[in-house]
């Protein structure tokens, strides 16, 4: 059966706030205990409800979450020069790099999807991402020359990268390849935090790292957890404008979109997407994905998966895994957009949807 549906039930979604999403952000509930800070190069939120802690309780609660997340990018930021990755990033040898069971873990289901994705998700694309002018330290944007692309390419290949189980090490066969956990490890952040939480009794929370989601039981309103996801607007403002709310509780929702990183040249759009076949940016019309799966490194990788899929190869690999719930917003010429759902996807929707 088509698990993919357009149109009608997905038109409330544009009742609720207008129009095309892609980072999704919590619509606050009233009165949840809050934290929040930076991590990975972006904001950590998190929300628990009924719950009062003392002020030294709530404190020292934030302080185990920063040291959690700090030690997650002591070992997998791009961005830390001297994190475990960044470091394995550098060698160039062909021997068994010892690594934390995190970074193995992680960059374990990062090829898993690099497999079940017929590559198109990567976690080797960092040289190419870095070429584009995407990467840390970069700030000039530009098309490179196809001879730059065909000679960084060669440095990209999710099957040149081994994990060694057991004292866990990673392999690299070519000296130039590196591994780019961007598109996982903040879902892998949030997941780290949603079992700190769960370890110190917290039954009703929201954890959210730049606009990927979990949510535990229900919010201070006695709800569901009520997370927003942006219209895809060129540079906008998280939360600024939403296309829909979702209602989410013991689930993970994430978000990835082509309308915050990216830079215009000679009328097309290069966004922060790598087709790893081609070595180029993307270029279809899928705005953005939001994926709802039972974690939040699983929903992170599968949305960003869809994004370099595009529109019709997402499609048909969502489908292959039915424990999953996604929404694409696809472009039209005349600035609108589509919105595609599994079947699942409006079930989380908030209000019935009239007349049916
Ligand atoms: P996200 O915001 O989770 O969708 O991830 C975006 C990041 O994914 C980019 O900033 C790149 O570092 C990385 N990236 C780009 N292309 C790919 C790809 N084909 N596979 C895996 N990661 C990618
Ligand atoms: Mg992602």
């Amino acid at each position: 059966m088509e698990r993919f549906q357009t149109a009608r039930n997905l038109s409330i979604l544009f009742l609720l706030g207008t129009v095309t999403a892609s980072c999704s952000i919590p619509a606050a509930p009233a009165k949840p205990l809050t934290l929040q800070g930076r991590t990975m190069g972006t904001t950590y939120h998190v929300s628990i409800a009924h719950r009062t802690l003392a002020p030294e309780q709530l404190a020292m609660l934030h302080a185990g979450i920063e040291k959690r997340l700090e030690g997650i990018n002591k070992l997998m930021s791009t961005y830390d020069p001297q994190s475990e990755i960044s470091r394995f990033n550098r060698s160039r040898s062909g021997k068994p790099f010892p690594v934390s069971p995190e970074t193995a873990e992680v960059v374990e289901e990062a090829l898993t999807f690099a497999r079940d994705s017929g590559g198109a998700f990567d976690p080797t694309v960092g040289p190419l991402v870095d070429l584009w002018g995407f990467g840390p330290g970069k700030s000039q944007r530009s098309v490179p020359s196809d001879k730059a692309i065909g000679k960084t390419i060669r440095s990209v290949g999710h099957s040149r990268l081994r994990v060694v189980d057991g004292a866990p090490a990673l392999i690299k066969d070519i000296p130039g390849l590196r591994v780019d956990l961007g598109a996982i490890a903040k879902g892998y952040g949030v997941d780290t935090v949603a079992a700190l939480l769960v370890e110190g009794g917290f039954t009703d929370f929201m954890v959210e790292i730049g606009g990927e989601v979990v949510a535990h039981g229900l919010n201070p309103d006695g709800e569901r957890w009520r997370i927003g996801i942006d219209q895809p607007a060129d540079n906008a403002l998280p939360g600024q404008d939403l296309s829909a709310v979702v209602p989410l509780s013991g689930a993970a929702l994430a978000t990835s979109g082509n309308y915050r990183n990216f830079f215009l040249k000679g009328g097309k759009r290069y966004s922060h997407f790598i087709d790893p076949k081609t070595g180029k940016p993307i270029t279809h019309m899928l705005a953005s994905v939001s994926v709802i799966a039972p974690t939040c490194m699983t929903a992170d990788a599968a949305a960003t998966t869809v994004m370099v899929l595009g529109p019709e190869r997402g499609k048909t690999w969502i489908r292959r895994h039915p424990d999953w719930e996604a929404m694409l917003l696809i472009g039209k010429p005349d600035g609108t957009f589509d919105a595609v759902a599994t079947k699942g996807f409006p079930d989380y929707l908030p209000d019935p949807v009239p007349g049916t």
